[in-house]
């Protein structure tokens, strides 16, 4: 058993299994399991480019370089979580707001599996109790106005014990830290994937799903320190707008729109 480990990480995830459980229309229905790879990420975008339909699924038990935003490092055990990456195909304004889909997805999927209520940080994570269980991150290739395939990468923390991981002992947590036990992945990826879908479908058919995300944000009404590129904002998250920008009130009272897939946060 791989150190960090709680669970035997022995679950059938093959994509015959996985299949048989699926009740999704595409989300999943191309299921692509690795026992290692790079990066989940590399796998799906080179799948992606390569005309792979929309909803292919990427899941790969260890990743050898996995990463979040801005190339920082995701920890994840061997067989104790799920890293996976999702091919999708939206236009330019969906593409906005893949984010927001798959944060609530995972939220969802908390709720349903394992009756917790988790937060969204702005941008990109879902916390439970102010820890992070969950980071996202959203790759995607332009072409003009043309959005050729993007890739939302999840690594949702299931079996793992982040405190063998000094790093990130106090940030994080997982579901077996939470619950006191361990968690069967296989019902939590059905769930996640499920939620993926339905998120997806909502937005394509115009649902204003960013209220429901906005309700979600523990962010709004922190004080926070936002670093942008080489701006660093300090200031009250004041609200989100349509687009998924957090809008900081800086002491002087000035407004600034930060941008989800830039920006970077630290509570004051
Ligand atoms: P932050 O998490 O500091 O708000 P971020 O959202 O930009 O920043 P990501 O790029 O999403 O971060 O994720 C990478 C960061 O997440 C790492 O720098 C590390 O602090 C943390 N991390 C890495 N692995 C895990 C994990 N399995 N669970 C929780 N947090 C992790």
């Amino acid at each position: 058993m791989a150190a960090g480990l709680l669970s035997s990480g022995d679950e059938d995830l093959s994509p015959d299994n996985v299949k048989r459980h699926l009740s999704t229309r595409f989300v999943g229905q191309a299921f692509h399991y690795f026992p290692s790879v790079t990066s989940t990420m590399d796998v799906a975008r080179a799948l992606a480019v390569g005309g792979a339909p929309e909803g292919s699924v990427v899941l790969a038990e260890e990743q050898r370089q996995g990463r979040g935003r801005l190339g920082r490092a995701w920890l994840s055990p061997p067989g104790g979580n799920l890293t996976l990456s999702i091919i999708l195909r939206p236009t330019l304004r969906e593409l906005s707001r893949l984010t927001m889909v798959a944060s609530l997805a995972v939220v969802q999927a908390i709720r349903q599996v394992a009756t917790q209520e988790a937060a969204i940080k702005w941008p990109n994570d879902v916390l439970i109790s102010g820890r992070k269980i969950c980071g996202l991150l959203v790759d995607s290739q332009l072409q003009g106005e043309a959005v050729e395939w993007a890739v939302v990468g999840i690594g949702l923390n299931v079996n793992m014990e982040p405190a063998f991981f000094p790093e990130i002992a106090d940030s994080a947590t997982s579901l077996y830290r939470e619950l006191g036990r361990p968690v069967e992945r296989l019902p939590v990826l059905i769930a996640l994937l499920a939620s993926m879908e339905d998120y997806y479908v909502a937005l394509r058919l115009g649902k204003p799903i960013q209220r429901e995300w906005a309700r979600r944000l523990e962010t709004v009404g922190k004080s926070v320190v936002a670093r942008e590129g080489n701006r660093v904002v300090e200031g009250v998250a004041e609200a989100v707008d349509d687009e998924g920008h957090l809008l900081v009130r800086r002491s002087d009272g000035t407004l600034v729109h930060l941008v989800a897939g830039e920006a970077t946060l630290r509570r004051v």
